[in-house]
């Protein structure tokens, strides 16, 4: 019961890996809240985990909805304990077809959201973690996905740097970056869809993210700090 007692943030938690690591995290005795932009969604997933879950409706490239959110959750169960940032978005165009407002878009999206959740939850943790899902992506890329692999390579240079601000008795900060796993965001990427993304080996379940994240947000890493964790069956093609 690694999560006994804790309250934990999750955000895109409506579906996919967030869906899997607040299931996990409530499985194993924490407090969930689930932040996703899908009410309906999101609303099913905390009624299937019961009273240790609320779902909260936020678009997550709003940082006042953000505020809001964290508020909430205070208002609620009174700590903060962990928080995992997972809602992300993908656009797809080549560099000279991409508008400033779709690279704003996904940057809020993905990459503020990670400032503006850090900031507001890191004065209410005392001994707590929050974990970053990033993607191979920050690491090794394709064509047309320069705003979403810039959003996650600024992820985990974030989570370096903020890894050196806090006693890590306080908080820690890492990241996971998946590779391919079975859920819509795979299945819906058109580069995937036209096989332009080759997906080599196996394609990974949300719950083997899910258990990467809950052990670095878990006092089993307490002295893992600023740190990538890379889950993706080390794309092997057999
Ligand atoms: P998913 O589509 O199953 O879930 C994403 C969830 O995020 C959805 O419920 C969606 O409503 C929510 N969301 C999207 N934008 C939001 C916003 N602005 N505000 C609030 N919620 C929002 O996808 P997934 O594969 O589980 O993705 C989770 C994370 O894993 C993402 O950060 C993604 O980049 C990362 N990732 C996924 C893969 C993969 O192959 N599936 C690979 C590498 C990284």
């Amino acid at each position: 019961m690694r999560f006994e007692n804790k309250v934990c943030i999750v955000t895109g938690a409506a579906s996919g890996i967030g869906l899997a690591t607040a299931n996990r995290m409530a499985s194993e005795g924490g407090r969930v809240a689930i932040v996703d932009l899908k009410a309906e969604a999101a609303e099913a997933a905390a009624q299937a985990i019961g009273e240790a879950a609320i779902s909260l409706v936020a678009d997550v490239g709003d940082a006042g909805a953000i505020q809001d959110g964290i508020h909430a959750v205070l208002e609620k169960w009174g700590r903060i304990d962990v928080l995992v940032n997972n809602a992300a978005m993908m656009t797809f165009q080549l560099l000279e077809e991409l508008t400033v407002e779709q690279w704003d878009h996904v940057l809020a999206v993905n990459l503020r959201s990670v400032f503006a959740f850090c900031r507001g939850v890191a004065p209410h943790i005392q001994g707590g973690a929050i974990v970053n899902v990033s993607s191979v992506h920050a690491h090794e890329t394709t064509a047309n996905v320069i705003p979403y692999a810039s959003s996650k390579g600024g992820m985990e240079a974030f989570c370096r740097a903020m890894s050196q601000e806090y006693p890590i008795e306080k908080l820690r900060i890492n990241c996971v970056a998946p590779g391919a796993i079975n859920t819509p965001m795979l299945w819906n990427n058109p580069n995937v869809k036209s096989g332009k993304e080759k997906i080599t080996g196996k394609v990974g379940e949300p719950e083997d993210v899910a258990a990467a994240i809950c052990f670095l947000a878990s006092d089993e890493a307490k002295f893992i700090n600023g740190t990538t964790l890379v889950v993706d069956g080390g794309r092997l093609d057999v």
